[in-house]
């Protein structure tokens, strides 16, 4: 019976190798520690390439395919209108690939609706629907980050279920292809929370956490910030 799950436990590791995944926000030179100016994160796209990572999706990783010699998946939270005028055409000008969680809540339906938020003191403009359709078509992935990028530890099993589900169902609306990934709002995960993403349809899950290990529900990213210097991003993912 130990012996069995063993071979368990061998499988599902063998299933998926580990992929470093980095985290982003906006693409800007936003005031705030999160923004990476456009300048530093196109060096981080060449020094990557340089390096010889490839991108690949959640999708593909976790659909078992043949992945290049050294994989790497970008991953970007909140869902910035600079995600789709920064982001994409530096993905796109070197065949980059990348993962976006988008909150439903902050998308609007068109230009003349585009959410924009003040929170401490800054402005936040986000993503309108037709903009997350051209980055869906361009072969980029979409995720959720939850439906409206609450604290998840601090509500009940139901109103968990409810912000994983919901936001899942409105993005595959309006992109009509499935959600797979779910990033935890503030990186916050706890157990109840991964088997609440489970339960509301998603493959996987990341977050911040190096506790996660192999669980497919806690997946480990690492963050990119303003001060993050491209040779720190490599030394980070080599480890
Ligand atoms: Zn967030």
């Amino acid at each position: 019976m130990r012996w069995v799950a063993l071979a368990v436990v061998l499988c599902a590791c063998s299933e998926r190798p580990q992929v470093p995944i980095l985290t982003h926000h906006s693409i800007s030179r936003g005031a705030d520690e999160f923004a990476v100016s456009p300048e530093r994160f196109e060096a981080e796209l060449d020094a990557l390439a340089r390096a010889g990572f490839r991108t690949v999706s959640f999708h593909d990783w976790l659909d078992g395919k043949p992945l290049p010699a050294h994989p790497v998946i970008l991953t970007f939270d909140d869902g910035y209108e600079d995600a789709y005028s920064t982001a994409l055409p530096a993905l796109r000008a070197r065949g980059m690939t990348a993962t976006f969680f988008l909150v439903p809540s902050w998308i609007g339906a068109d230009a003349a609706h585009r959410v924009v938020r003040e929170e401490d003191g800054m402005t936040f403009r986000h993503l309108v629907w037709p903009e997350v359709a051209a980055m869906s078509a361009a072969g980029m992935e979409i995720g959720s980050h939850g439906e409206g990028h609450l604290r998840l530890p601090d509500l009940p099993d139901e109103k968990v279920h409810e912000e994983a589900q919901k936001s899942r169902l409105e993005i595959e609306a309006h992109l009509n292809r499935p959600v797979e990934v779910f990033a935890y709002p503030y990186n916050a995960s706890r157990g109840r929370l991964r088997s609440a993403v489970r339960e509301a349809g998603y493959r996987a899950a990341v977050s911040g956490s190096v506790h996660g290990g192999a669980d497919r529900y806690e997946l480990f990213r690492r963050g990119v910030y303003a001060r993050t210097t491209p040779d720190e991003v490599l030394r980070e993912i080599a480890r």
